[in-house]
């Protein structure tokens, strides 16, 4: 296992921030050790969650996906921390919160396999894409 610092992006989804869930999701991501390196509260359009999903775009949730990123504020983040993608990964949990380990963000918070709470990038290439899409140089 690597321990090298890196950097991941993830999302506090609509539905959580509605649900008056963010605080404690915040509390969880710093309990677990990772370091809040940029934070912005934002509501994307329907074209921004397009663009930020576009790898889905064939897929036959897409239209419903990106209704639902855009129907509210999100919380977008860059998150620090030894091995942070795949550490994130394992704190949210399975993407279906029905399937989701017991102690995981998407079986406390999340609702369904759309509305699952949270999202966090997959590999270092979609972590780079992800956190530039949201954040300046700058801002990290
Ligand atoms: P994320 O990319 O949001 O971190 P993930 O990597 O676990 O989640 P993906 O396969 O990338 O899962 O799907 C992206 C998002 O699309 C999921 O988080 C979920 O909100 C939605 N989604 C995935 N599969 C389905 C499905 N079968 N039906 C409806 N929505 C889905
Ligand atoms: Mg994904």
């Amino acid at each position: 296992m690597s321990q090298t610092t890196e950097r991941t992006f993830a999302i506090i989804k609509p539905d959580a921030v509605a649900a008056g869930c963010t605080g404690r999701i915040l509390a969880r991501i710093e309990q677990e050790g990772f370091r809040i390196r940029a934070m912005r509260q934002t509501h994307l359009s329907k074209r921004e969650a397009e663009g930020f999903y576009a790898v889905h775009r064939e897929r036959p949730f897409f239209d419903s996906l990106t209704d639902f990123m855009s129907s509210g504020p999100c919380v977008v983040l860059a998150l620090e921390a030894p091995d942070a993608i795949r550490k994130w990964r394992d704190l949210m949990g399975a993407t279906d919160p029905a399937r989701a380990a017991e102690g995981t963000l998407r079986k406390e918070f999340g609702s369904s396999i759309e509305r699952n709470a949270t999202h966090g990038s997959d590999a270092p290439e979609t972590a780079a894409f992800e956190l530039a899409y949201f954040f300046r140089g700058m801002e990290l």
